[in-house]
């Protein structure tokens, strides 16, 4: 399908924001998860998960306005009785500072001014509080929300969505049907009509999980690329659970270094390679657990299509919770249009496998092994490890 190229001028805004060492910031969230609940195999030494959820304000050249996902809401006591029930069980940990709807009026971003609210699935950490929003902003969804998760909280004691979200508000399902357009191999839908913002079908998570990809610069010339932002929402959890691939492996030198404290410049990819579970540079450390889909083959055909974008040199691919992101990118009020120009992308790829720092299998090769490094053989005899993993 040919894409109509507009000039998405100051468009995108993320609305969470940190620098890195400051894992809390002023506003957003920060959920703390046991990686075993989230990712699989399980890898020694990496245990836990600290992790943002990201939103996205969407601002289109007409003054068109959304939001894509609201993250956590700050008075998570007053989320329906089945989340906190599953909070308690599984012993999250969970810091809200602020909504994402005081984030952007904060930001002089008026909440009368969006249309829509986007939200990428129904899970607690995504739906935000949506009553914050006026009626006039609809709440979109993807296939077959209205089937699965409607009606909600308290008409139905065991839901874990609050139906408050959707009272006196249009709730707008997007459908895929057969002649809808492909993205990618995503089917997508065309939010504004114009080629600028597709909305996604990337279900497995849950169902009619969806996810948005925005054009974010147009080209002024044929040798260069128009660029793109990939809100990925939950099609994955961590970054290791679509990378590395065949199509972007895992580097013989990591730069810039995930382990700087180490190895400032480069960091040698056998140390990660080691902790893989099968040894790969080419496939991804982590799979989703069946636990954590709805329908588990649907969710890896989602990151299989995921991985398709995340290959492109032209698509940053941001998941909901991709906490190696921080410090990274941009965040609101600043735009996250200039992502390519400013190298941030291929900056941030591999800097997920800082979680690694605590592996015990990294401490022992790198106390054992050589390493090809910047072009001479140098031998790390252990010398500099004390505390740093
Ligand atoms: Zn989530």
């Amino acid at each position: 399908m040919p894409w109509t190229p507009i000039l998405l001028n100051r468009n995108l805004r993320r609305t969470w924001g940190s620098r890195r060492g400051q894992p809390q910031s002023a506003s957003g969230t920060r959920m703390t998860a046991k990686a075993e609940d989230l990712l699989t195999p399980q890898i020694d030494g990496h245990t836990k998960l600290s992790v943002p959820s990201f939103s996205f304000l969407v601002e289109h050249p007409s003054g068109r306005t959304v939001v894509f996902d609201l993250g956590l809401r700050k008075d998570f006591d007053s989320l329906p009785p089945a989340v906190q029930a599953f909070l308690k069980d599984c012993g999250w940990k969970l810091e809200v500072t602020k909504n994402v709807s005081d984030i952007l009026e904060d930001g002089g971003i008026p909440l009368s001014g969006i249309e829509a609210v986007i939200w990428s699935h129904h899970h607690f950490d995504h739906v935000g509080d949506m009553t914050a929003f006026p009626r006039t902003a609809d709440l979109v969804v993807g296939p077959s929300f209205k089937e699965h998760y409607m009606p909600a909280w308290p008409t139905d004691p065991g839901s874990t969505l609050d139906e408050s979200a959707w009272d006196g508000r249009n709730v707008r399902e997007i459908s895929f049907d057969e002649d809808c357009p492909k993205i990618g191999s995503f089917d997508a839908f065309d939010y504004f009509g114009d080629g600028s913002y597709y909305i996604l079908h990337c279900p497995g998570h849950t169902f009619g999980h969806i996810a948005a990809l925005a054009r974010v610069t147009v080209s002024s010339s044929d040798s260069a690329e128009d660029t793109f932002v990939l809100m990925g929402g939950d099609t994955c959890h961590f970054a290791g659970q679509f990378r590395p691939t065949r199509y972007k492996p895992l580097p013989r030198e990591v730069e810039p270094s995930p382990l700087q404290r180490v190895y400032p410049d480069a960091c040698p990819g056998a140390l990660f390679r080691a902790m893989h579970p099968t040894r790969s540079a080419s496939t991804p450390f982590y799979e989703m657990p069946r636990s954590c889909a709805v329908d588990v083959e649907a969710a890896h055909q989602s990151i299989r299509y995921l991985q398709q974008f995340d290959a492109a040199v032209n698509v940053l691919v941001v998941i909901a919770h991709d906490e190696s992101l921080l410090g990274e990118i941009d965040f609101f009020p600043d735009s996250i249009n200039q992502w390519k120009a400013n190298g941030c992308g291929e900056k941030a790829r591999w800097q997920f496998l800082r979680c690694f720092r605590t592996n015990s299998s990294a401490l022992h090769l790198k106390k054992s092994y050589s390493f090809h490094f910047k072009g001479k053989a140098e031998f790390y005899s252990g010398d500099k490890d004390t505390g740093l993993y």
